[in-house]
């Protein structure tokens, strides 16, 4: 606990040292960017350092980093401190970013230059008693250089040495010899300032080059450790588990959460965020969370296949268990992203996305999908997502979670023995919806659409109607109708037989991908036709 506090604070005290690298690399960077360099550095030692004290052996994902390349870098780090300003400017063209001290003849140049200031006060000080003008001042602009100005009722008091340069509604500028001499001798001093300025830059920027990969390496050992401590730290303070990962074909989540969602919930017990478990063993594998809009569906799907992301990844997990067989692929078909530009429709891509899962997964993927078939009109939709749920139990085997709002297809799970009925549970209550957000066996009996539109603010009148439309729907539509189909259909006679694992081109295909018809004679052509006929019979 307290290693990761002192990580955690060190690493926040930490720039963004790889992009300081990429763009000294590539010659873009600044003295901030070797700023960055140094400050990173410095607490990488900082961080060793804390690694390697006396005391408690320090979790191995943090004796990884310090393995992996943090590294010594005192020597670069004394020259960068001794070398920088504390606050570097961001680009080196103007100079003034190297520390006192560093460099002696640079130190000379900037006190001839200081020196020099001093001197024109000093200057406008003489001129004034010489002149007896005690308004006269000695300025400095860009077009003129170093000039003495006195108001204009002043100026025939001044001749020799003082010649004309300039006439102001409010002042009259001259110059001197020895004005123009202190002049060029600051702007000299300023220059060959600069100049070093800019070598002693180039310089340090090699230093970095030459040790580029123990930095970079430095650089990746930091994010690493920022990662293992950003989740050790959520781990603790979300009071995450760690969870049992093996070769079954477990998913067996206690108690689940969704992180972002979670942590998004507004505080007290009103917004609490509810944990739900999902169970997908093998004699439940396949999930159909039904319920109506809003009630939590997506969050449910989503939150499993995060769980299983961040177990895999070597993360503990927002539940109070979590048991996962390895997952090969995750497939998730979630919400709704047009690809118009690329001339698909929303339901062209949710159907895309679909095939991919039905054609890819295996038995130790797991899929989640979310509403699919909605795309489109009810019946289609209730079709497609209808097969796709016999094909995921029947061909992939896969573990899955399959949100939709089709009621309907809560008929399915008694021919599909690995089919599971969960929904949201909501609770009516004076003519209203509470989402409870709890998972429990079953199936929703209504979609409660038209609440939700109300809630969403469709006027009255229209909700009205669409009450009285849906109760005339219902009424027609034949209660049993679905459960026959269930029953009725020769489900299985309609699969391929070929399950995915076995569904590459066929021979045929095969056959047809070799051909180079540029290469082909008449006669090889009407033999391949031939050997063709015989490939597809
Ligand atoms: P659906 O997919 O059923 O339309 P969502 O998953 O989008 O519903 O959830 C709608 C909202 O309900 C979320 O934005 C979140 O604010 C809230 N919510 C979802 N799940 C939970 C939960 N387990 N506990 C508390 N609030 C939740």
């Amino acid at each position: 606990g307290a290693l990761r506090q002192s990580l955690r604070e060190a690493l926040r005290q930490c720039p963004d040292m790889a992009r300081a690298l990429s763009r000294l690399t590539v010659g873009r960077g600044g003295p901030r960017d070797l700023g960055a360099v140094r400050d990173a550095l410095i607490q990488s030692s900082v961080i060793r350092g804390l690694l390697t004290r006396p005391g408690p052996a320090p979790p191995p994902e943090a004796v990884a980093a310090l393995d992996n390349g943090l590294g010594d870098h005192d020597v670069l780090i004394d020259r960068l401190a001794r070398a920088l300003k504390p606050d570097a400017p961001l680009l080196s063209r103007d100079g003034g970013f190297i520390a006192e001290g560093y460099a002696p003849p640079l130190d000379e140049q900037v006190a001839l230059r200081d020196e020099s200031r001093r001197l024109t006060t000093a200057l406008q000080r003489r001129y004034q008693t010489d002149t007896g003008i005690t308004s006269l001042k000695v300025n400095h602009n860009n077009f003129l250089g170093y000039f003495v100005e006195v108001k204009p009722q002043h100026a025939d008091k001044l001749s020799e040495p003082f010649i004309h340069r300039q006439t102001m509604a409010g002042g009259m500028r001259f110059t001197t010899v020895e004005l123009g001499e202190l002049e060029s001798k600051i702007a000299r001093a300023a220059d060959m300032a600069l100049a070093i300025e800019l070598t002693l830059f180039e310089d340090l920027v090699g230093e970095v080059a030459a040790r580029i990969d123990d930095i970079a390496r430095a650089a990746h050992a930091l994010a690493g450790l920022d990662l293992v401590t950003a989740l050790a730290e959520l781990a603790v303070s979300q009071s995450y588990i760690r969870p049992l990962v093996d070769d079954s074909l477990a998913f067996d989540i206690v108690g689940g959460r969704h992180p972002v969602v979670e942590a998004l919930a507004p505080a007290g017990e009103a917004g609490r965020f509810i944990p739900n478990d999902c169970d997908l063993g093998p004699e439940r594998r396949l999930w159909l969370v039904t319920g109506p809009n809003m009630a939590g569906k997506s969050t449910f799907l989503r939150q499993n296949a995060l769980i299983a992301i961040l177990a895999q990844m070597g993360s503990f997990v927002p539940a109070t268990s979590a048991h996962i067989g390895v997952v090969d692929r995750l497939f998730s078909r979630v919400g709704a992203a047009d690809d118009l530009a690329r001339g698909r429709s929303t339901f062209m891509v949710e159907m895309v996305e679909t095939a991919a899962i039905l054609n890819q997964s295996g038995p130790r993927a797991l899929v989640i999908l979310d509403e699919i078939g909605r795309g489109t009109a009810t019946y289609d939709g209730l079709s497609i997502a209808w097969a796709a749920v016999e094909h995921l139990h029947e061909v992939n085997h896969c573990r899955a979670l399959f949100a939709t709002h089709y009621h309907e297809l809560t008929a399915l799970a008694a021919k599909l023995a690995g089919l599971a009925c969960h929904t949201m549970r909501v609770k009516e209550w004076q003519d209203d919806v509470v989402f409870l957000y709890e998972v429990a066996p079953g199936a929703a009996d209504r979609s409660y659409g038209i609440h939700v539109a109300r809630l969403a603010g469709l006027p009255d009148a229209v909700v009205a109607r669409a009450e009285a439309v849906l109760g005339m729907l219902e009424r027609d539509q034949q209660s049993g109708n679905l459960a026959r189909l269930a029953d009725d259909l020769p489900l299985f006679t309609a699969m391929p037989a070929l399950g995915p694992t076995q569904a590459g081109p066929s021979p045929l295909e095969e056959a047809i991908a070799a051909i180079d018809p540029d290469e082909l004679t008449p006669k090889t052509a009407l033999e391949l036709i031939y050997r063709l006929k015989v490939l597809s019979e």
